[in-house]
Protein backbone atom coordinates (compact mmCIF):
# COMPACT_ATOMS: atom_id res chain seq x y z
CA UNK A 1 0.00 0.00 0.00
CA UNK A 2 1.41 3.51 -0.61
CA UNK A 3 1.06 5.52 2.61
CA UNK A 4 2.06 9.42 1.39
CA UNK A 5 1.88 12.08 4.03
CA UNK A 6 -0.08 14.67 2.56
CA UNK A 7 0.16 17.89 4.96
CA UNK A 8 -2.66 19.80 2.50
CA UNK A 9 -5.07 17.17 3.58
CA UNK A 10 -6.17 19.40 6.81
CA UNK A 11 -6.95 22.30 4.55
CA UNK A 12 -9.04 20.00 2.37
CA UNK A 13 -11.12 18.49 5.19
CA UNK A 14 -11.68 22.32 6.39
CA UNK A 15 -14.17 22.58 3.01
CA UNK A 16 -15.82 19.68 4.83
CA UNK A 17 -16.92 21.16 8.20
CA UNK A 18 -13.32 20.64 9.86
CA UNK A 19 -12.66 23.80 12.71
CA UNK A 20 -9.45 23.09 14.34
CA UNK A 21 -7.78 20.21 14.29
CA UNK A 22 -4.18 21.06 13.57
CA UNK A 23 -4.10 22.85 17.30
CA UNK A 24 -4.30 18.97 18.64
CA UNK A 25 -1.27 17.86 20.22
CA UNK A 26 -2.60 14.36 20.81
CA UNK A 27 -2.86 13.86 24.99
CA UNK A 28 -5.54 11.67 24.31
CA UNK A 29 -8.32 12.94 26.65
CA UNK A 30 -10.95 12.74 23.76
CA UNK A 31 -10.52 9.39 23.65
CA UNK A 32 -10.12 8.70 27.17
CA UNK A 33 -13.86 10.38 27.46
CA UNK A 34 -15.89 9.04 24.15
CA UNK A 35 -18.13 6.29 25.68
CA UNK A 36 -17.95 4.76 22.38
CA UNK A 37 -13.81 3.97 21.92
CA UNK A 38 -12.75 0.85 22.52
CA UNK A 39 -9.16 -0.67 22.40
CA UNK A 40 -9.91 -1.86 19.60
CA UNK A 41 -11.03 1.10 18.12
CA UNK A 42 -8.97 3.83 20.36
CA UNK A 43 -10.68 6.95 18.39
CA UNK A 44 -10.80 9.55 17.70
CA UNK A 45 -7.19 10.34 18.54
CA UNK A 46 -6.02 7.83 15.94
CA UNK A 47 -8.09 9.33 13.15
CA UNK A 48 -6.76 12.78 14.37
CA UNK A 49 -3.54 11.20 14.09
CA UNK A 50 -4.17 9.94 10.10
CA UNK A 51 -5.55 13.17 9.79
CA UNK A 52 -2.64 14.98 10.62
CA UNK A 53 -0.69 13.31 8.64
CA UNK A 54 -2.70 13.27 5.57
CA UNK A 55 -3.05 9.49 5.52
CA UNK A 56 -5.93 9.34 2.90
CA UNK A 57 -5.39 5.69 1.87
CA UNK A 58 -5.37 4.34 5.85
CA UNK A 59 -8.74 6.65 6.39
CA UNK A 60 -10.16 4.84 3.60
CA UNK A 61 -10.18 1.62 5.07
CA UNK A 62 -11.02 3.03 8.24
CA UNK A 63 -14.26 2.48 9.78
CA UNK A 64 -14.33 4.34 12.88
CA UNK A 65 -15.66 8.11 11.98
CA UNK A 66 -19.01 5.84 11.17
CA UNK A 67 -18.69 4.61 14.70
CA UNK A 68 -18.65 8.04 16.06
CA UNK A 69 -22.22 9.35 16.63
CA UNK A 70 -21.38 13.00 17.44
CA UNK A 71 -22.47 13.83 20.88
CA UNK A 72 -19.63 16.48 21.21
CA UNK A 73 -18.60 15.21 24.61
CA UNK A 74 -14.69 15.09 23.30
CA UNK A 75 -14.90 18.21 22.15
CA UNK A 76 -16.14 19.49 25.13
CA UNK A 77 -13.14 17.91 27.28
CA UNK A 78 -10.11 18.86 24.77
CA UNK A 79 -7.74 21.25 26.27
CA UNK A 80 -6.50 22.86 22.86
CA UNK A 81 -10.33 23.48 21.78
CA UNK A 82 -9.31 21.48 18.68
CA UNK A 83 -12.76 20.38 18.49
CA UNK A 84 -12.68 16.74 17.64
CA UNK A 85 -16.35 16.04 17.27
CA UNK A 86 -16.34 18.22 14.16
CA UNK A 87 -13.05 17.17 12.80
CA UNK A 88 -15.06 13.28 13.16
CA UNK A 89 -17.84 14.89 11.47
CA UNK A 90 -15.96 16.68 8.41
CA UNK A 91 -14.47 13.03 7.75
CA UNK A 92 -17.56 11.11 7.45
CA UNK A 93 -18.58 14.02 4.99
CA UNK A 94 -15.11 13.48 3.20
CA UNK A 95 -15.63 9.60 3.20
CA UNK A 96 -19.39 10.16 1.91
CA UNK A 97 -17.80 12.37 -1.16
CA UNK A 98 -15.06 9.47 -1.32
CA UNK A 99 -17.73 6.55 -1.73
CA UNK A 100 -19.52 8.49 -4.16
CA UNK A 101 -18.16 7.51 -7.64
CA UNK A 102 -20.05 9.79 -9.51
CA UNK A 103 -18.87 13.28 -7.36
CA UNK A 104 -21.62 14.98 -6.98
CA UNK A 105 -21.71 14.38 -3.22
CA UNK A 106 -18.60 16.02 -3.07
CA UNK A 107 -19.58 18.86 -5.10
CA UNK A 108 -22.66 19.01 -2.75
CA UNK A 109 -20.43 19.34 -0.24
CA UNK A 110 -18.01 21.53 -1.21
CA UNK A 111 -20.07 24.07 -3.08
CA UNK A 112 -23.08 26.05 -2.06
CA UNK A 113 -24.14 26.21 -5.62
CA UNK A 114 -23.61 23.12 -6.60
CA UNK A 115 -26.06 22.55 -3.53
CA UNK A 116 -28.51 24.81 -3.55
CA UNK A 117 -28.32 24.83 -7.71
CA UNK A 118 -29.46 21.12 -7.54
CA UNK A 119 -31.69 21.38 -5.57
CA UNK A 120 -33.66 24.27 -8.12
CA UNK A 121 -33.07 22.33 -10.81
CA UNK A 122 -34.90 19.53 -9.87
CA UNK A 123 -37.77 21.31 -8.00
CA UNK A 124 -38.00 23.16 -11.52
CA UNK A 125 -38.51 19.93 -12.98
CA UNK A 126 -41.50 19.02 -11.05
CA UNK A 127 -43.20 21.80 -11.12
CA UNK A 128 -42.21 21.93 -15.38
CA UNK A 129 -44.05 17.82 -14.91
CA UNK A 130 -46.92 19.22 -13.54
CA UNK A 131 -47.50 22.19 -15.85
CA UNK A 132 -47.31 19.85 -18.83
CA UNK A 133 -48.71 16.82 -17.45
CA UNK A 134 -51.26 17.36 -14.77
CA UNK A 135 -55.06 15.86 -15.19
CA UNK A 136 -57.75 17.45 -15.40
CA UNK A 137 -58.41 20.57 -12.90
CA UNK A 138 -61.70 19.92 -11.24
CA UNK A 139 -63.15 23.47 -9.28
CA UNK A 140 -66.21 22.40 -7.59
CA UNK A 141 -64.65 19.93 -5.73
CA UNK A 142 -61.35 18.19 -4.49
CA UNK A 143 -60.15 15.25 -6.77
CA UNK A 144 -56.52 15.28 -6.06
CA UNK A 145 -56.19 12.12 -8.13
CA UNK A 146 -58.05 13.61 -10.69
CA UNK A 147 -55.53 16.55 -11.20
CA UNK A 148 -52.66 14.48 -10.12
CA UNK A 149 -53.25 11.03 -11.47
CA UNK A 150 -52.26 8.32 -8.97
CA UNK A 151 -51.23 6.10 -11.70
CA UNK A 152 -48.54 8.58 -12.84
CA UNK A 153 -47.19 9.89 -9.43
CA UNK A 154 -46.74 6.15 -8.13
CA UNK A 155 -44.82 5.17 -11.47
CA UNK A 156 -42.61 8.26 -10.40
CA UNK A 157 -42.35 7.33 -7.25
CA UNK A 158 -41.44 3.81 -8.17
CA UNK A 159 -38.47 5.60 -10.84
CA UNK A 160 -37.14 7.73 -8.06
CA UNK A 161 -36.72 4.63 -5.35
CA UNK A 162 -34.99 2.91 -7.70
CA UNK A 163 -32.71 5.99 -9.27
CA UNK A 164 -32.01 6.65 -5.05
CA UNK A 165 -31.44 2.64 -4.34
CA UNK A 166 -29.08 2.54 -7.56
CA UNK A 167 -26.49 5.34 -6.56
CA UNK A 168 -26.92 4.38 -3.21
CA UNK A 169 -26.06 0.97 -2.91
CA UNK A 170 -23.44 1.70 -5.91
CA UNK A 171 -21.51 3.75 -3.40
CA UNK A 172 -22.15 1.22 -0.53
CA UNK A 173 -20.22 -1.11 -3.12
CA UNK A 174 -17.21 1.08 -2.94
CA UNK A 175 -17.40 1.80 0.10
CA UNK A 176 -17.20 -2.01 0.34
CA UNK A 177 -14.01 -2.08 -2.16
CA UNK A 178 -12.14 0.68 -0.26
CA UNK A 179 -12.76 -0.62 3.55
CA UNK A 180 -12.40 -4.65 2.55
CA UNK A 181 -11.60 -5.21 -0.70
CA UNK A 182 -8.25 -2.97 -0.97
CA UNK A 183 -6.98 -5.25 2.15
CA UNK A 184 -4.66 -8.10 1.34
CA UNK A 185 -4.29 -9.91 4.29
CA UNK A 186 -7.56 -11.20 5.17
CA UNK A 187 -9.28 -14.23 3.63
CA UNK A 188 -13.28 -13.36 4.37
CA UNK A 189 -15.01 -16.80 3.91
CA UNK A 190 -18.66 -16.29 3.12
CA UNK A 191 -20.08 -17.69 5.93
CA UNK A 192 -19.16 -14.94 8.01
CA UNK A 193 -20.72 -12.47 5.83
CA UNK A 194 -23.75 -14.56 6.37
CA UNK A 195 -23.18 -14.84 10.23
CA UNK A 196 -22.49 -11.11 10.77
CA UNK A 197 -25.36 -9.86 8.55
CA UNK A 198 -27.25 -9.50 11.26
CA UNK A 199 -25.30 -6.78 12.46
CA UNK A 200 -26.27 -4.63 9.57
CA UNK A 201 -30.02 -4.99 10.30
CA UNK A 202 -30.02 -4.52 13.88
CA UNK A 203 -28.03 -1.57 13.94
CA UNK A 204 -29.66 0.27 10.92
CA UNK A 205 -33.21 -0.55 12.53
CA UNK A 206 -32.12 0.50 16.36
CA UNK A 207 -28.62 2.53 16.18
CA UNK A 208 -28.14 0.48 19.14
CA UNK A 209 -24.52 2.45 19.60
CA UNK A 210 -26.38 5.91 19.45
CA UNK A 211 -27.77 4.79 22.76
CA UNK A 212 -24.91 3.91 24.64
CA UNK A 213 -23.36 8.11 24.52
CA UNK A 214 -24.07 9.38 28.46
CA UNK A 215 -27.39 11.45 26.74
CA UNK A 216 -29.65 9.52 25.23
CA UNK A 217 -31.79 12.11 24.43
CA UNK A 218 -30.37 12.17 21.19
CA UNK A 219 -30.67 8.71 20.20
CA UNK A 220 -34.58 8.76 20.94
CA UNK A 221 -34.85 11.90 19.24
CA UNK A 222 -32.88 10.39 15.85
CA UNK A 223 -34.82 6.91 16.74
CA UNK A 224 -38.09 8.80 16.47
CA UNK A 225 -37.29 10.52 12.98
CA UNK A 226 -35.87 8.02 11.58
CA UNK A 227 -39.28 6.01 12.05
CA UNK A 228 -41.35 8.67 10.50
CA UNK A 229 -38.89 9.07 8.22
CA UNK A 230 -39.03 5.50 7.02
CA UNK A 231 -42.60 5.12 7.29
CA UNK A 232 -43.52 7.74 5.54
CA UNK A 233 -41.49 6.62 2.34
CA UNK A 234 -42.75 2.77 2.77
CA UNK A 235 -46.23 4.11 2.49
CA UNK A 236 -45.63 6.45 -0.69
CA UNK A 237 -43.36 4.21 -2.29
CA UNK A 238 -45.27 0.83 -1.90
CA UNK A 239 -48.74 1.85 -1.02
CA UNK A 240 -49.24 5.15 -2.54
CA UNK A 241 -52.74 4.26 -4.04
CA UNK A 242 -54.28 3.22 -0.47
CA UNK A 243 -52.49 6.19 0.94
CA UNK A 244 -53.74 8.98 -1.39
CA UNK A 245 -57.43 9.42 -1.71
CA UNK A 246 -59.78 11.32 -2.31
CA UNK A 247 -62.25 9.68 0.38
CA UNK A 248 -62.23 11.27 3.57
CA UNK A 249 -61.36 8.16 6.20
CA UNK A 250 -62.57 8.06 9.73
CA UNK A 251 -60.19 8.90 12.25
CA UNK A 252 -59.54 5.30 13.67
CA UNK A 253 -58.50 4.52 10.06
CA UNK A 254 -54.73 3.13 9.64
CA UNK A 255 -54.38 5.78 6.73
CA UNK A 256 -54.80 8.04 8.90
CA UNK A 257 -53.07 7.56 11.92
CA UNK A 258 -50.37 5.79 10.89
CA UNK A 259 -50.41 9.53 8.13
CA UNK A 260 -50.44 11.40 11.35
CA UNK A 261 -47.81 9.37 13.57
CA UNK A 262 -45.01 10.06 10.94
CA UNK A 263 -46.17 13.30 10.43
CA UNK A 264 -46.12 14.52 14.35
CA UNK A 265 -42.19 12.77 14.59
CA UNK A 266 -40.98 14.32 11.40
CA UNK A 267 -42.24 17.87 12.27
CA UNK A 268 -40.91 17.46 16.00
CA UNK A 269 -37.49 15.60 14.52
CA UNK A 270 -36.77 18.24 11.96
CA UNK A 271 -38.37 20.95 13.89
CA UNK A 272 -35.83 20.11 16.93
CA UNK A 273 -32.95 19.34 15.16
CA UNK A 274 -33.08 23.37 13.44
CA UNK A 275 -33.79 24.40 16.61
CA UNK A 276 -30.95 23.13 18.28
CA UNK A 277 -28.56 24.73 15.12
CA UNK A 278 -30.30 28.42 15.74
CA UNK A 279 -29.62 27.98 19.43
CA UNK A 280 -26.36 26.60 19.43
CA UNK A 281 -26.04 25.38 23.05
CA UNK A 282 -25.72 21.70 23.17
CA UNK A 283 -21.82 20.53 21.77
CA UNK A 284 -23.35 18.98 18.92
CA UNK A 285 -25.19 22.15 17.60
CA UNK A 286 -22.29 24.51 17.63
CA UNK A 287 -20.83 24.29 14.24
CA UNK A 288 -23.41 23.88 11.53
CA UNK A 289 -22.12 22.79 7.91
CA UNK A 290 -24.77 23.87 5.36
CA UNK A 291 -25.42 20.46 4.80
CA UNK A 292 -26.47 20.12 8.44
CA UNK A 293 -29.03 22.69 7.55
CA UNK A 294 -30.29 21.68 4.20
CA UNK A 295 -31.81 17.85 5.15
CA UNK A 296 -34.19 19.57 7.90
CA UNK A 297 -35.01 22.49 5.85
CA UNK A 298 -36.40 19.81 3.24
CA UNK A 299 -37.61 17.72 5.85
CA UNK A 300 -39.49 20.47 7.69
CA UNK A 301 -41.00 22.01 4.21
CA UNK A 302 -42.09 18.89 3.37
CA UNK A 303 -44.31 18.08 6.55
CA UNK A 304 -45.57 21.44 6.47
CA UNK A 305 -46.53 21.18 2.55
CA UNK A 306 -47.49 17.79 3.47
CA UNK A 307 -50.02 19.02 6.31
CA UNK A 308 -51.61 22.03 4.21
CA UNK A 309 -52.42 19.70 1.18
CA UNK A 310 -54.30 17.50 4.12
CA UNK A 311 -55.66 20.44 5.60
CA UNK A 312 -57.18 22.28 2.19
CA UNK A 313 -58.21 18.73 1.02
CA UNK A 314 -60.46 18.27 4.03
CA UNK A 315 -61.70 22.58 4.34
CA UNK A 316 -63.02 21.43 0.61
CA UNK A 317 -60.24 24.19 -1.24
CA UNK A 318 -59.06 22.37 -4.40
CA UNK A 319 -57.06 24.96 -6.07
CA UNK A 320 -55.27 25.68 -2.83
CA UNK A 321 -54.80 21.60 -2.69
CA UNK A 322 -53.67 21.27 -6.14
CA UNK A 323 -51.12 23.97 -6.17
CA UNK A 324 -49.98 23.36 -2.33
CA UNK A 325 -49.54 19.65 -3.67
CA UNK A 326 -46.98 20.46 -6.54
CA UNK A 327 -45.04 22.66 -4.23
CA UNK A 328 -44.43 19.78 -1.79
CA UNK A 329 -43.73 17.11 -4.42
CA UNK A 330 -41.26 20.20 -5.88
CA UNK A 331 -39.52 20.04 -2.09
CA UNK A 332 -39.93 16.15 -1.43
CA UNK A 333 -38.48 15.35 -4.51
CA UNK A 334 -34.69 16.74 -4.32
CA UNK A 335 -35.13 15.85 -0.51
CA UNK A 336 -34.70 12.13 -1.74
CA UNK A 337 -33.15 11.94 -4.85
CA UNK A 338 -30.35 14.15 -3.76
CA UNK A 339 -30.17 13.77 -0.30
CA UNK A 340 -30.65 10.20 0.03
CA UNK A 341 -27.44 8.37 -1.95
CA UNK A 342 -25.82 11.89 -2.01
CA UNK A 343 -26.16 14.12 1.53
CA UNK A 344 -26.64 13.86 4.90
CA UNK A 345 -29.22 11.53 4.48
CA UNK A 346 -26.53 8.63 3.64
CA UNK A 347 -24.80 8.19 6.93
CA UNK A 348 -28.26 6.29 7.88
CA UNK A 349 -26.83 3.87 5.15
CA UNK A 350 -23.05 3.92 5.66
CA UNK A 351 -23.18 3.61 10.01
CA UNK A 352 -24.51 -0.02 10.22
CA UNK A 353 -22.65 -0.86 6.67
CA UNK A 354 -19.67 -0.11 8.57
CA UNK A 355 -20.08 -1.61 11.35
CA UNK A 356 -21.10 -4.73 9.54
CA UNK A 357 -17.86 -4.50 7.57
CA UNK A 358 -15.93 -4.03 10.63
CA UNK A 359 -17.45 -6.95 12.27
CA UNK A 360 -16.74 -9.39 9.31
CA UNK A 361 -12.72 -7.62 9.50
CA UNK A 362 -12.89 -8.85 13.10
CA UNK A 363 -14.15 -12.20 12.49
CA UNK A 364 -12.16 -12.83 9.67
CA UNK A 365 -8.71 -11.72 11.64
CA UNK A 366 -9.72 -13.95 14.56
CA UNK A 367 -10.26 -17.11 12.22
CA UNK A 368 -6.80 -16.38 10.60
CA UNK A 369 -4.99 -16.49 14.10
CA UNK A 370 -6.89 -18.98 15.70
CA UNK A 371 -4.50 -21.97 14.28
CA UNK A 372 -1.14 -19.69 15.10
CA UNK A 373 -2.15 -19.75 18.39
CA UNK A 374 -2.30 -23.71 18.64
CA UNK A 375 1.26 -24.87 19.49
CA UNK A 376 3.16 -26.89 16.78
CA UNK A 377 3.01 -30.55 17.16
CA UNK A 378 -0.12 -29.91 19.54
CA UNK A 379 -3.24 -32.11 19.08
S1 LIG B 1 -8.27 16.52 20.04
FE1 LIG B 1 -7.91 17.56 21.97
S2 LIG B 1 -8.34 15.98 23.53
FE2 LIG B 1 -8.07 14.90 21.57
S3 LIG B 1 -5.91 14.32 21.52
FE3 LIG B 1 -6.10 16.32 20.47
S4 LIG B 1 -5.67 17.84 22.03
FE4 LIG B 1 -6.12 15.94 23.11
S1 LIG C 1 -18.37 13.00 19.32
FE1 LIG C 1 -18.87 11.60 21.03
S2 LIG C 1 -18.92 9.57 20.04
FE2 LIG C 1 -17.84 10.95 18.65
S3 LIG C 1 -15.68 10.71 19.13
FE3 LIG C 1 -16.44 12.46 20.31
S4 LIG C 1 -17.03 11.57 22.30
FE4 LIG C 1 -16.85 9.87 20.85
Amino acid sequence: MNLRANPAFLSELQEYGDVNIEACFNCGNCTAICPLSTDETPFPRNNIRLMQLGLKERILQNTDPWLCYYCGDCSATCPREAEPAEAQMALRRWLTGQYDWTGLARRFYTSKVWELGSILVVSAFIVLMFMFFHGPVVTQQVELNTFAPIHLVHTGDWIMAGFLSFFLLSNVLRMYILIIGKVPIIHIPLSIYIREAWNLVYHAATQARFSQCDDRRPWINHILLVSGYFLMFTIIVLFLPWFQTDNLYPLYHPQRWLGYYATIVLLYGAGQALWGRIKKVQQMHRFSHLSDWIFPILLLLTTVTGILVHAFRYAGWPLATYYTYVIHLAILTPMLVLEVPFGKWAHLAYRPFAIYFQRIRERAALQQQTPSMVPAGAD
